[in-house]
């Protein structure tokens, strides 16, 4: 244990338990802890480092930016902001009728969306069982986890919870009185769980027949992370009124943006939403890089080469019974509850993964991981679920 997980403990509040390592530095997909040790990062922040770290034009475009213009307030425009904006809509395949609200997180950009149904006249919102929309209070009354919720309630809202990817469901909790339906396109703290490929498609002609806006949560999902830019352009027709996004955005730098667009681009009006960070020219300068990146090193197709390659050497693993995902994000289904013991032994073995629960692994890696740092999980992969398996007999 270093002196830094010594001071921690000291300092830092007992929000996420004791941290594993203490990390100093990273370069692509790999970081180094303060001990000197070296890791591959199948991590990547928790599908954050899109670029992985100090990718040079992130480093670049961020440097620039604070050295002319670091922070002004939503007194006055920037640049950046508008940039990023008007690439996202266009990202989207959207039209002149959609507007941007730019924030700091996940949790702000679904707070802002949750403001905005609220402008439709109506209070209800349908989530799905198993979701993440975050940890503030109106994203934490879209988030199913009883662990998580109830400590807080009452929560805000009238929230009905439904069966992910259960369309009868959706269709027997959807009426006139619900604002919005609210799904992630895939669940990625569920751990990387994909619907039927026509749900988002059925949530959407639910939605619209009952007058309520779809809203997708693509904090997780958008910017590349499943191989399209956003997860429900991986369908035919899935075209959402309202998108929140966060995490890869800024490939480090915090920024989360909401994209609405036709009626719900509208709803909030001067006065009715605020922030003083969002939409900085410095998170914006951060976000247009990992645009601009994202492009320039083609990594919409290496994500899902790469995606292919960690997708097929989890399913030859001795032990994973299903492999869920698409592209840089997938899920692996073990055959008994040593996930955990599976992270301590990764670690142990340079490799940095996540478990989203007792029996499932998530891998979300820095998009431009390369076949090498895959091929090298794949032969590390059977002494790790070994020694997770033994651990777990010792102390499950
Ligand atoms: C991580 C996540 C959030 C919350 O984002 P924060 O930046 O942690 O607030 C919301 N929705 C989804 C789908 C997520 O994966």
């Amino acid at each position: 244990m270093s002196a830094i997980q010594d001071r921690y403990a000291g300092a830092v509040m007992n929000t996420f338990g004791p941290p594993a390592l203490a990390l100093v530095r990273g370069e692509g997909a790999h970081v180094w802890d303060a001990d000197g040790k070296e890791y591959v990062d199948l991590l990547a922040g928790i599908a954050v480092n899109a670029l992985g770290h100090a990718h040079p034009a992130l480093v670049e475009a961020v440097t620039t930016q604070l050295s002319t213009l670091g922070h002004v307030s939503n007194f006055f425009a920037t640049e950046p902001q508008v940039s990023l904006a008007e690439r996202l809509v266009a990202l989207l395949g959207w039209g002149d009728d959609a507007r941007v609200f730019l924030s700091n997180s996940g949790a702000e950009a679904n707070e802002a969306a949750l403001k905005l149904t609220r402008r439709t006249g109506r209070t209800r919102l349908v989530a799905a069982e198993g979701s993440f929309h975050g940890r503030t209070m109106g994203a934490l009354a879209l988030t199913s986890k009883a662990a998580y919720r109830e400590p807080f309630e009452p929560l805000p809202g009238d929230v009905t919870f439904v069966p992910y990817d259960d369309v009868a469901a959706l269709e027997a909790a959807v009426d006139e009185t619900v604002a919005a339906v609210v799904l992630e396109p895939i669940q990625g703290e569920a751990g990387v769980v994909v619907p039927s490929a026509d749900y988002l498609a059925a949530a959407q002609r639910i939605a619209h027949d009952h007058g309520a806006l779809l809203w997708l949560d693509e904090v997780q999902t958008g910017i590349a992370r499943t191989g399209a830019w956003f997860g429900h352009q991986l369908l035919d027709g899935v075209e959402p009124d309202v998108v929140t996004l966060a995490k890869g955005l800024g490939g480090g730098i915090p920024i989360g943006a909401t994209v609405a667009r036709g009626a719900a681009a509208t709803l909030l009006q001067p006065g009715n939403h605020g922030t003083t960070f969002g939409g900085n020219p410095v998170a914006c300068a951060a976000a247009l890089a990992v645009l601009d990146a994202i492009v320039a090193d083609d990594l919409l197709v290496a994500t899902s080469a790469r995606g292919d390659q960690l997708a097929s050497l989890l399913a030859k693993q001795a032990g994973v019974v299903e492999v869920t995902g698409a592209g840089l994000m997938r899920g692996a289904e073990l055959d008994g509850p040593y996930a955990p013991h599976a992270v301590v032994a990764a670690r142990a073995a340079g490799f940095i993964l996540n478990a989203t629960g007792p029996t499932r692994l998530r891998f979300v890696p820095p998009l431009v991981i390369s076949t090498e740092d895959l091929d090298a999980l794949g032969h590390a992969l059977p002494q790790i679920l070994d020694d997770a398996r033994s651990a777990a007999q010792e102390t499950p």
